[in-house]
């Protein structure tokens, strides 16, 4: 369906928890945060049927994210029933990484069609001092398992931030060298912890220059292939397998192409990353609304899609300022 502004929404990201088995400092407190109460968190059965009323309305891709979503049990049989609605074409995962040695085989069995990997360092002592835990092996291994598998469509996530990880990000870009895989950078958002952090985000005209200045020119991709691909710009360097992409994040480059909305894990639709505004729907879906009312109420909502994020505009009362891992980013 469209929005006010006549963007095609067709990609909808949910959060299935917003607990978290690492601490990263741009994202989570280090005692981490006060839990949910199991009853408040959608339930598997509740989540298919939002996704159900929304793909009748048109949304071809779902994204499972959280907080860490391979913490949330049985999560393989989530993505088998998902693949199972009629009109979803893809279903993909945003994870750290740290369970996928275990939960690999469950995943690709389930028919998960796309995995993100977020990456920001090949260092140990670098992702502990991130990520506050020491788990950097778990990833490495995670990682190369689902490359064993013959996962399709990886991609690896990295924030660089100056003088945490910038010495690395042309190491990083070479995961695409290597292997068929996109390397995406993504600039730090001012939201969730990335202030408390003292985290300084690199400007992506920054990583674009020292990529250049270690591979040559950057050659863009053209003719978007996949209208679901979401907001990054994807480029390709000489003697690469893959190709590496980015997100500009603070110039708001991605809002008049975007495609999606977000439902959190206490089932509130929200219609843009750093807006308050959208629609409960655990309240709606416990008040035993219909099938039909409850397409109606999506589609309403889904029409009044803010034009923009407020990222420069921090006296906004519209703006939500919580953290990726409770709005899922
Ligand atoms: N736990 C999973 C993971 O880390 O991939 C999924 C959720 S996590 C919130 C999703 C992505 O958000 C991660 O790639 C993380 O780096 C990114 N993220 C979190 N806070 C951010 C911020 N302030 N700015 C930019 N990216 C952020
Ligand atoms: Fe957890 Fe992902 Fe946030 Fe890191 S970025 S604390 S892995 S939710």
């Amino acid at each position: 369906m469209q929005d006010q502004y006549e963007r095609k929404i067709e990609y909808v990201r949910i959060s299935l928890t917003d607990r978290c088995n690492l601490r990263c400092r741009y994202c989570m407190p280090e005692l981490g945060v006060e839990k949910m109460r199991h009853e408040d968190i959608l339930t598997f059965t509740e989540i298919l049927r939002i996704v159900q009323g929304m793909a009748a309305l048109g949304v071809k891709k779902v994204r499972l994210t959280g907080g860490e979503p391979l913490v949330r049990r049985d999560i393989a049989e989530l993505i088998f029933a998902l693949r199972q609605i009629p009109g979803i074409e893809q279903v993909a995962l945003t994870t750290n990484g740290v369970l996928l040695s275990e939960l690999g085989e469950d995943l690709m069995r389930a028919g998960l069609t796309g995995l993100n990997i977020s990456l920001d360092t090949l260092r140990a002592e670098t992702f502990t001092e991130i990520t506050r835990r020491p788990l950097f092996t778990q990833v490495q291994a995670g990682a190369a398992k689902m490359l064993s598998l013959g996962m399709e469509n990886i991609k690896f996530n990295c924030v660089p931030i100056y003088e945490v990880n910038d010495g690395e990000i042309p190491a990083l870009a070479a995961l695409a060298k290597a292997y068929p895989v996109k390397v995406r950078f993504i600039e730090l958002m001012p939201i969730g912890c990335a202030y408390a952090s003292g985290y300084r985000g690199v400007l992506m005209a920054d990583v674009q220059r020292r990529l250049e200045k270690a591979y040559g020119r950057l050659r863009p991709v053209r003719n978007k292939q996949d209208a679901l691909q979401g907001p990054a710009e994807y480029y390709r360097l000489a003697g690469f397998a893959g190709q590496v992409g980015f997100i500009d994040a603070m110039e708001h480059k991605f809002c008049a192409d975007c495609n999606r909305v977000r439902l959190t894990a206490e089932g509130f639709l929200k219609l843009c990353l750093n807006q308050k505004n959208g629609l409960d729907l655990r309240a709606l879906l416990r008040q035993g609304i219909s099938d039909d009312n409850l397409k109606l109420a999506l589609r309403q909502a889904i029409f009044r899609k803010p034009a923009e994020h407020l990222f420069k505009d921090s006296q906004n009362t519209a703006r939500d300022s919580r953290a990726m891992y409770q709005v899922g980013g």
